[in-house]
């Protein structure tokens, strides 16, 4: 039996947090969903589910076992929608560990069948969060080597613009 495992999330932008995170699932399981959530309760998004889905499709193109989706309403339906015997969450540091244990616990609650499995990402990206990604990115700050080139580019292409015109305004 085919073990498929689903890696939730918002992926605004999608991080090398997050593709280091994929690495590791997908070298675990045989297929690995990953499922970018559309109706996240968040504040505004700074891409659109089109535009992180396309992101994500380039970047993992060449991972075999990979695949791309998007959901909204329950996780646990949607991972039995697909099959998936498992959750992929990612721990950093501990301010993550009380959402994700409620979370866990909650969708155990739901169908005890699914098992969230938590990875830790390499040392390097223990700090790393969309939402320092997308202040740095505002502010004018490096986001080099945090994320992949393509969402470098369209947070240039996003910031680095408005803050072009400032300039000269
Ligand atoms: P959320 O909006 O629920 O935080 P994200 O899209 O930011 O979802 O992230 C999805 C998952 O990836 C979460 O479990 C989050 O903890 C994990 N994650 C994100 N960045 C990292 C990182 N740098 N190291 C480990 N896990 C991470």
């Amino acid at each position: 039996m085919k073990r498929i495992a689903v890696y939730p999330g918002s992926f605004d932008p999608l991080t090398n947090g997050h593709l280091d995170l994929i690495g590791r699932a997908s070298a675990l399981f045989d297929e690995l969903v990953v499922a970018v959530l559309t109706n996240t309760g968040k504040e505004e998004p700074l891409f659109s589910v089109e535009k992180r889905l396309a992101v994500l499709r380039e970047v993992l193109r060449s991972q075999r076992n990979v695949r791309i989706d998007q959901f909204e309403g329950l996780l646990v339906d949607y991972v039995r929608s697909v099959g998936a015997c498992a959750i992929v969450r990612g721990l950093r540091a501990i301010s993550d560990f009380e959402y994700e244990f409620q979370m866990a616990l909650m969708n155990r609650h739901l169908c005890g069948q699914v098992e969230t499995f938590f990875l830790m990402a390499g040392e390097a990206y223990t700090y790393l969060s969309s939402r320092l990604v997308k202040e740095v990115a505002q502010l004018g700050g490096s986001v080099h080597g945090l994320v992949p080139p393509q969402v470098e580019a369209l947070l240039e292409e996003r910031y680095g613009r408005a803050r072009r015109r400032k300039g000269k305004g």
